[in-house]
């Protein structure tokens, strides 16, 4: 079979531009004419640092947007620290999830896990509204947001479930002198589809392998007020004396950060090829996330439009309000009767 000839819906891993594997294909075997392929360079070599560099740069707006942010003025204070962790003892801690599908479900669940289901709440839960299932998403006067939460979790785009949310949630969006909760984002399968209003979110993240890249690297982008020494970070032995669970080091955003993501050894290649989607994107666009957005909404159009032609063969999935653009979730139905 050709690859020319093939039309591939897959969600993830997703398909990649010719172009951009045919070059990878080169690189793999001899980058840039050095004699080695680019899974053979090391790391922290210049070229693996020119690669990452340019990739970031690239994806600009996004992580611009945040690094804009100047450091607070404020010293590490361990007795706050202590002051504030002292609250997951209290049971005074909580995380804050809008269950919307199988993805927010997954992390809602992890975090339970991690810290005790007494500190993760669910602010909002889908499945109430219909019929136990997901599909819809809860108006945002109904959530029951906890006073102080740690941080406000969704999944901007429901991959599963083909739910997405239309906009920024009008419930999170920070007052006017910037207080607001703490949001937490996972974008990974509707990233670089539309303009993203960063300065709402204090974390966003997205693994590669839907709208950017191959499998094996996911992108974070995170406010600096979050990292230290704006943020200080609580020492290993204060977590134990708090009973708090200690997080490896190489899953520590202060680590990542520090090192440039390059604290342990970072898969080149699979930056290598988002770095040439992020330039074939921007080459193909001149406009950016608005000329990807209409892209987006055409594809979508179109095939929810010849879903609904044929209601009699089709149900779509989630309610008009919140249906995806990148995932359309349908089920064929036999004489009107659901599968
Ligand atoms: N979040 C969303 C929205 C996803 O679609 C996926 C799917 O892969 C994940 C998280 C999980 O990503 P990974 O498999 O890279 O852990």
């Amino acid at each position: 079979t050709n690859r020319a000839d093939v039309t591939y819906f897959g969600a993830g891993p997703a398909l990649l531009p010719t172009e951009v594997l045919e070059n990878a294909s080169q690189a793999l075997l001899n980058y840039d004419n050095t004699g080695l392929g680019i899974a053979e360079h090391s790391h922290r070599s210049q070229l693996a640092a020119n690669i990452l560099n340019e990739a970031k740069a690239d994806l600009g707006g996004g992580s611009g947007g945040f690094f804009w942010l100047a450091p607070k003025e404020e010293d590490a204070d361990q007795d706050k620290l202590v002051a504030e962790l002292s609250k997951a003892i209290d049971n005074e801690l909580k995380l804050d999830y809008l269950v919307t599908g199988g993805w927010s479900l997954k992390a809602y669940q992890e975090a339970g896990r991690l810290l005790g289901t007494e500190h993760v709440n669910i602010a909002a839960d889908a499945r109430t509204i219909n019929d136990g299932k997901f599909g819809r998403i809860p108006e945002g006067g109904t959530w029951k947001l906890s006073k102080d939460a740690a941080f406000v979790y969704y999944c901007d785009n429901e991959t599963v479930d083909g739910v997405e949310s239309p906009k920024f949630p009008e419930a999170l969006v920070p007052k006017n002198d910037g207080t607001g909760p703490i949001v937490v984002a996972d974008m990974s399968s509707n990233i670089l589809s539309r303009k993203v209003p960063v300065k709402n979110f204090s974390l966003v993240f997205f693994g590669a392998q839907k709208n950017l890249g191959s499998t094996g690297v996911t992108v974070v982008i995170i406010k600096k007020s979050l990292l230290p020494p704006n943020c200080p970070q609580p020492s290993p032995s204060l977590m134990r004396k708090l009973g708090l669970p200690i997080p490896p080091v190489i899953l520590s955003y202060e680590t990542i950060a520090k090192n440039n993501s390059l604290y342990n050894t970072l898969s080149i290649f699979d930056v290598y090829i988002a770095g040439q989607v992020l330039k074939k994107l921007l080459k193909t666009f001149q406009d950016k996330a608005d000329g990807q957005e209409a892209v987006a909404n055409k594809k979508a159009t179109l095939i929810y439009e010849a879903l609904e032609a044929h209601p009699d063969i089709y149900r779509i999935v989630p309610d008009k309000s919140v249906r995806s653009r990148m995932n359309i979730c349908f089920r064929v139905t036999k004489n009107g009767e659901t599968e």
